[in-house]
This record gives C-alpha cells, sequence and structure tokens, in this order.
C-alpha cells in the first residue's frame, strides 16, 4: 500500500505528500483524510469505524495540526539526516505536541486469549488524537538514524526505515521506483552500445 512504504510511522507521516510528474500532491484534504490514515496506521484504536467518529466530530483543526506536525517533522528529519543540530524553536514545537499526551494503561486479551498491556490514549481533541503521532517521530528523532533513508530516486520525496538484513534498501518501492530506475539504466545501456 502506498500509504505505509516507509515502515515507521513518522516516516509514513511525511510520505503522505508524494511527488508524481514533480509535483507535491499533497494526500490529505479534509479532516476525514487524516482521520482514515490515523486508524489504518493504527492511531485511532477502533479502525475505520474510530476514523468516521473522528471525522463526523469535526476534531476541528485536525487537518490543520497534522499537516503542521508533518511539516515541522520534515524540517527536523532533514536536519537529523544532514547531522545537523536541531532547531530550537522547531524542538520546542515538538515538545508542546508531546504535552497534550493524555495516556493510561489497559490490560485486554488478544483473539489468542493472551493477555496485553496496552497504552489508551485520549481523543478529545485534535492536538491529543496526534500525541502518539508526535511520540513516534520523537521516537525516531531520538534514535539511530543510519538506516533512515530518503528514496535514492530523486524525482521522488519518500522517506523510509530500512528493516532489510543487508541495509541496502535504495527505494521507497522496487515496484514503483527501483523498477524505473532499472528501466532507465536498460535504455542508458541500449543508447550507448559497448564499443
Ligand atoms: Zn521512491
Amino acid at each position: 500500500m502506498m500509504d505505509f512504504l516507509g515502515d515507521h510511522p513518522a516516516l509514513d507521516l511525511l510520505n503522505t505528500v508524494v511527488q508524481v510528474n514533480g509535483e507535491a500532491v499533497e494526500r490529505w484534504q479534509s479532516g476525514a483524510d487524516v482521520a482514515q490514515w490515523l486508524a489504518q496506521a493504527g492511531y485511532l484504536p477502533g479502525g475505520a469505524a474510530a476514523a468516521a467518529a473522528a471525522a463526523a466530530a469535526g476534531l476541528p483543526h485536525l487537518l490543520e495540526q497534522a499537516r503542521a506536525l508533518r511539516e515541522l517533522l520534515r524540517r527536523l528529519v532533514a536536519a537529523r539526516k544532514a547531522g545537523l543540530a536541531l532547531d530550537g524553536t522547531d524542538l520546542a514545537t515538538l515538545n508542546a505536541a508531546l504535552a497534550y499526551g493524555r495516556r493510561h494503561m489497559a490490560l485486554a486479551a488478544g483473539q489468542d486469549g493472551a493477555l496485553a498491556l496496552r497504552p489508551v490514549y485520549a481523543a478529545d481533541t485534535a492536538q491529543q488524537v496526534l500525541a502518539p503521532l508526535a511520540e513516534s517521530a520523537a521516537e525516531l528523532l531520538a534514535g539511530d538514524f543510519a538506516l533512515v533513508k530518503h528514496c535514492e530516486n530523486p524525482e521522488c520525496s519518500m522517506w523510509f526505515m530500512d528493516r532489510t538484513k543487508s541495509h541496502r534498501r535504495r527505494w521507497c518501492s522496487m515496484a514503483i521506483c527501483g523498477n524505473r530506475h532499472k528501466v532507465a539504466s536498460f535504455r542508458q545501456r541500449r543508447a550507448s552500445p559497448p564499443t
């Protein structure tokens, strides 16, 4: 699925803007789009029903807040990847987003009957709904960045976490950018045959 090629929720967040024919395409056009994405990413327990409820409740500013968190993270990830110190204001903004988080633990039996302890997040406001996603972003920034990669296709804007064993993942998707690259280098070889 195109939406979740990043192998990390914070990178999937960045990937909700995609490059299509050299133009940035915004995949979030409404609060409902954001709620849907959050449900798919596992940030709204209850899945599609929770997403529909969140969208219906309006959650004022969910779209703006989600986009703001995403672009904040985009700057922080770029700085971190470049080995630069994080901007103080951006860091404070991320910490403010984290401060909205309210959670408690809940014990429940899973489908296999085994007990699991899981955090339950308050979701009464857009800021609260986005807080666990901000936590994922903060965890990403605090972690090892060597495997955080940008797709090698210069026309692609996708980020991903390289979880392959050999750590040689180069493309957001083999089917999309990897294949395009293969076809392009094949054409290049054909265009300039060895002399
Ligand atoms: Zn790509």
